[in-house]
């Protein structure tokens, strides 16, 4: 594990991503000095949140039904997935209520599959043009994320996250220009995170490779 995270450029953010994972191999990637823990889905998230130590920082990377978003908007530090306008809305209302700002990446479809979540491109730029994000004062929108298709074909991951990537650069220059918040480009998971990072990945997001195969049935 320790050769594994040495290998991680230090601009780069390792998110071990711990679903499924029981809190004593949480603890052990800890005391390995990871701090930053993804998980997807709310209710295991809160047990572990209220198990483990409390400087690791919490991020949430999978779908996020809106009436789970409660659970989690007391604490979490980054939420990955933002698939549409109205979750953006309703993390709002919460995080409002709780008055604590939390930090979000809007998910863009960039995957040839047809199950991943997300904006597509021109969904995503629709959005931003209207700026009703704006009047979000408890959601800070901090960047982008996206999930490659799963295939052997490198070509086609990395043409992938080069669409996120160029997406990245034009709505930094447009709808979030002079945002020095507005940095963050989460792409990349085990099977494909050297082509990510290649392609200016800041923040990696790293399950089996870490912590072996994840076992459903547990
Ligand atoms: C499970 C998951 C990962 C980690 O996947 P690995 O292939 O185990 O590295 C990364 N991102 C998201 C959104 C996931 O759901």
């Amino acid at each position: 594990m320790n050769e594994f995270i040495k290998s991680i450029p230090k601009n780069v953010k390792l998110v071990a991503v711990s679903k499924t994972q029981p809190c004593e191999i949480i603890r052990h990637a800890y005391s390995n000095g990871l701090r930053i823990f993804g998980e997807s889905k709310p209710q295991e998230l809160v047990r572990k949140y209220n198990e483990l130590p409390k400087d690791i920082e919490w991020h949430f990377i999978g779908h996020l039904q809106t009436n789970k978003i409660k659970h989690i908007a007391p604490f979490v530090n980054l939420i990955h997935s933002v698939d549409s306008p109205r979750l953006l809305a309703e993390i709002n209302k919460e995080a409002t209520r709780q008055n604590r700002i939390i930090n979000c990446l809007l998910q863009l479809h960039i995957a040839k599959e047809e199950s991943k979540f997300g904006f597509t491109v021109d969904e995503l730029q629709e959005y931003l043009s209207t700026g009703e994000f704006l009047n979000y004062a408890f959601v800070k929108i901090v960047g982008l994320m996206g999930i490659a298709t799963f295939t052997d074909n490198t070509a086609q991951i990395r043409s992938e996250f080069q669409t996120l990537r160029k997406i990245f650069e034009t709505v930094g220059k447009t709808a979030f220009a002079g945002d020095a918040d507005f940095c963050e480009l989460s792409m990349g998971m085990s099977n494909d995170y050297k082509i990510a990072i290649s392609e200016s990945s800041t923040i990696v997001r790293i399950g089996s490779l870490i912590f072996g195969e994840r076992n459903y049935s547990k």
